[in-house]
């Protein structure tokens, strides 16, 4: 693989060029075919969230003296919400949470029920409803300090794919209701990398052998199958259907970050569900921690926390709503007569709340990162870990805020340009153009004045 080349792709100069990663790296196909690897890293992970839990739920509770809290809200969200964009849903292929209900349904004690059809239907607002419910139970019941609560939490959503895999057969917890699983979906869509079949292979296919399985091997826990992948929203990326394809199909490309916000065009009800709902979430995060909620406190002391922050999410997340409206009104253009109805605002807004949410994880993990060590060293009792602390300039957090949000707002307007020069062929007059770009900043500086307000 050319170091050129790759840098062209991800600088979207051939935007619709791949490159097939199995193909440069054969190692790394062997590394998802023989599945050898891959279960080490899956059995690691395990043992390391049953640390997690055991110390959450055992452990001392005082926050300076347990590192459960550290390991989850600061190492392991951050990390996730970072690996959207480099390597896609690829957690999901490790992730420990279905592990219980793999050994229930090996056991033969799944019902193997078919899902429901009201859950298929409304698995989009569903999963969203369960991550407000976690967005909520973090900053409002002070989860974030409490290693129990942040144990019964992971324990929660664990119980939640247990059940699943109880009741229907596969993972219809990840395919459907994971709220964890939604927002990967919907942030990988803005990801360094696919995974996709060769659609010309499977055009001749007589077995569907990654879906349906073959040998006595079980097809695709998500019901997909390679054939089926066309966007990163649902595919785990877990490589399991490789070595049931006999046509070598499925790939792993290095792509163009923008290819498929661009291609999609906010078509999917996914994405236009949940971008106004994790962008309004953020600004009320954001907001919550800023010195302005004093004033709120004070305003709404007579409410009870759950209603007013309920209040404050849906007061968010119409007003996102609302600009993405105002957005398209101001493209002009929502509707194709090739693919149908669409929200251009949708893909635009895609990296500002990709780094909307980065920026508020990264917050956390870069100011609890001093007291790491000493944490673990009051827990253990290693007294040499004691010192290994530092200070950090107050700065910081500016510096990371601004970047980040700066970023943000400048891959909004590269993606409004693209649409109005190459995907519109400058069919929208400039001072449509000119107005999405101030809705932008507008919105960029919204997330800044509440991040600096801090
Ligand atoms: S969808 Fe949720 S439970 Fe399933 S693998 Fe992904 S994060 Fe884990
Ligand atoms: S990925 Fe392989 S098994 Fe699946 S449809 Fe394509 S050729 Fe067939
Ligand atoms: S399509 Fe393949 S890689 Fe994607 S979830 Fe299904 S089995 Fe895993």
């Amino acid at each position: 693989m050319s170091l050129s080349r790759a840098l062209r792709i991800v600088f979207d100069r051939t935007p619709d060029d791949t490159i097939d990663l199995f193909k440069a790296f054969p190692g790394l196909r062997r590394f998802f075919e023989r599945r050898r690897l891959h279960a080490f890293i899956r059995t690691l992970g395990d043992i390391i969230f049953t640390f997690i839990i055991l110390e959450g739920l055992f452990g001392p509770q005082d926050p300076s003296r347990n590192c459960t809290l550290y390991l989850s809200w600061g190492l392991w969200w951050p990390t996730i919400v970072m690996s959207w964009f480099f390597v896609g849903r690829m957690w999901c292929g490790f992730c420990p949470f279905p592990g219980v209900g793999r050994i229930v349904q090996r056991l033969g004690l799944s019902l193997e029920r078919p899902v429901p059809g009201f859950v298929k239907k409304n698995a989009p607002y569903l999963s969203v409803i369960l991550l407000a419910l976690i967005i909520w139970l973090e900053e409002s019941t002070g989860i974030k300090e409490s290693p129990r609560g942040t144990a019964l939490l992971i324990l929660s959503i664990m119980a939640g794919a247990t059940i699943m895999a109880a009741l229907f057969p596969k993972q219809a917890w990840c395919r459907y209701l994971c709220p964890m699983g939604r927002l990967l979906g919907v942030g990988s869509t803005l990801s360094l990398m696919e995974f996709r079949p060769d659609f010309e292979k499977c055009q001749t296919c007589r077995t569907f052998a990654c879906k349906k399985g073959k040998d006595g091997r079980g097809g695709c826990p998500v019901y997909l199958g390679a054939f089926n992948v066309k966007n990163n929203l649902d595919c785990l990326i877990c490589g399991h259907c490789l070595s049931l394809c006999d046509k070598d199909s499925p790939k792993l490309n290095l792509r163009s970050p923008f290819k498929e916000l661009l291609l999609n065009k906010g078509r999917f009800v996914t994405c236009s569900f949940i971008i106004p709902f994790l962008m309004g979430s953020q600004l009320v995060r954001f907001l919550e921690s800023s010195s302005l909620s004093v004033v709120l406190q004070r305003d709404l002391a007579s409410l009870d926390t759950m209603v007013t922050y309920s209040g404050l999410l849906l007061i968010a997340f119409f007003y996102i709503h609302f600009i993405i409206k105002v957005g398209a009104w101001f493209f002009g253009y929502t509707e194709d007569e090739l693919f149908g109805k669409f929200s251009p605002m949708v893909p635009i807004f895609i990296p500002m709340a990709f780094s909307g949410e980065l920026a508020y994880r990264l917050d956390y993990a870069v100011a609890g990162a001093p007291e790491f060590f000493p944490v673990v060293s009051r827990q253990f009792g290693i007294d040499s870990l004691k010192q290994w602390t530092f200070e950090l300039p107050p700065w910081i957090f500016t510096a990371l805020n601004v970047f980040m949000m700066a970023s943000a707002v400048a891959a909004c307007c590269y993606l409004l340009y693209r649409f109005v020069h190459d995907e519109f062929e400058g069919l929208v007059p400039w001072w449509r153009t000119l107005s999405v770009s101030g809705l932008i900043f507008i919105t960029g500086g919204t997330y800044l004045f509440f991040m600096l307000n801090t």
